[in-house]
């Protein structure tokens, strides 16, 4: 349902218009299905690449020769400032979801620089083409900025607004910094910026190499003769999992407030990956003991041991708790992956290559 300030909007020919960078991520895609439903424009950034990386979200994509087209796809990348003032000032959006990012922990001890240059340098340079763009054209522009609660690292529990950031990892490091660059601008130049503090979110969508895809990804392999063992790191660490689909609306009421601020977005329950996969497995009628084995070489040079969130303001001021349980999470993506890997049995019996792919990095 449109508000009635949307639909005036929609009335006068005048739809809200969203960017998004990491459009085609997991949130990404989350994200533009829920602004297509509230009647917004969107265009979303992507990177190119020699093979197709917009997956999740072919489904909801439109030709852009078909009518009533609402759905717009740009080349950039957050290394390219140029490249981003010049999408900005061709969209000319009012909202900027900054989500685009090198979002694994694991890989940003390999690739620390690289990450530093697209999680903290790409929201600088977003955040410098937007004041750019905003003082050119006098417009009010609000952003979001993608903070996650491995800013709090080694923080003790329940983190809130309040708790000292004590990052663990390069990535962690990187996302406290684009949190601060956003703050920063926010209270220097009077932009609408806010940042949302978000525990870990999962999905049918989340990235295989994830630890909840990578658990879920390999039950349905397992059980359909296409893996043998799930090899992981850590089982100790606790983590807040809610469900992408319910965090993304987190994200765009905090962009509909009077004034701009920063907001943790988590469900207020923890849980270990050892309990992750007591229940994962369960669910397939399988003893996850028999399966798992460990591999050091997923093990972080600095781990974050326990995440869980004090979301009160979230409730109190946006009005926002999320409605995915941890059970219907679980039971979500164990369906999802069971379904998929009956499809790739399928293909594999009829001679087709089915690999695991990227799975080694995760
Ligand atoms: P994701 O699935 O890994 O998606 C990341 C997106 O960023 C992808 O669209 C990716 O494009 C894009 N990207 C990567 N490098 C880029 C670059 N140099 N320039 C432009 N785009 C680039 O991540 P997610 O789970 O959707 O998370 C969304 C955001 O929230 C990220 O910033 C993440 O760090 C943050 N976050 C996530 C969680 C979580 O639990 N999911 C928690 C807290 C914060 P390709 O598809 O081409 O790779
Ligand atoms: P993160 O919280 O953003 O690092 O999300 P991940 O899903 O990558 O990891 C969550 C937790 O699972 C971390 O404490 C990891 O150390 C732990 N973990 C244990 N085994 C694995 C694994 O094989 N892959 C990943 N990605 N994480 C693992």
């Amino acid at each position: 349902m449109l508000s009635s300030a949307e639909k005036t909007q929609g009335e006068r020919g005048l739809l809200k218009k969203a960017l998004i960078s990491g459009v085609t991520g997991q949130d990404g895609s989350y994200l533009v299905e829920f602004l297509l439903k509230k009647g917004y424009q969107v265009h979303g950034i992507i990177r190119r690449a020699s093979t197709f990386n917009t997956d999740r979200i072919d489904a909801i994509y439109q030709d852009p020769h078909e009518a009533d087209v609402r759905l717009f796809l740009h080349y950039g990348d957050l290394s390219d400032g140029t490249g981003l003032r010049r999408i900005l000032e061709s969209v000319q959006p009012d909202e900027v979801y900054n989500l685009g990012a090198q979002s694994h922990v694991k890989v940003s001890f390999e690739q620390p620089e690289y990450t530093a240059d697209v999680v903290a340098t790409g929201a600088l340079r977003l955040l410098e083409a937007l004041r750019d763009y905003v003082s050119l054209c006098g417009r009010k522009v609000r952003y979001y900025q993608a903070g996650s609660s491995e800013m709090y690292g080694s923080a003790p529990p329940p983190q809130n607004e309040a708790t000292p950031f004590h990052p663990r990892s390069p990535y962690a490091v990187a996302k406290v910094a684009a949190h601060w660059y956003s703050v920063n601008y926010r209270e220097s130049h009077a932009m609408f910026i806010c940042n949302g503090i978000l525990f870990n979110h999962e999905s049918p969508r989340r990235g295989e190499t994830f630890v909840t895809r990578k658990i879920t990804r390999a039950i349905g392999r397992i059980k359909h003769g296409l893996q043998e063992k799930l090899y992981l790191g850590n089982l100790d660490a606790k983590r807040d999992w809610g469900f992408a689909g319910d965090y993304v609306e987190a994200m765009w009421l905090m962009l509909q407030q009077d004034e701009p601020d920063d907001y943790v977005v988590a469900t207020g329950e923890s849980r270990s990956v050892r309990e992750f996969l007591e229940e994962s497995f369960a669910l397939a009628e399988m003893d996850w003991q028999q399966y798992v084995e460990i591999d050091p070489r997923y093990f972080r040079p600095a781990e974050v041991d326990y995440l869980l969130g004090d979301a009160s303001k979230a409730r109190e001021a946006l009005g926002w708790t999320p409605k995915v349980s941890f059970w219907e999470l679980v039971r979500m993506m164990v369906e999802h992956d069971m379904e998929l890997a009956r499809q790739e049995r399928t293909l594999k019996q009829a001679g087709h290559r089915v690999t695991l792919r990227g799975i080694a990095n995760g």
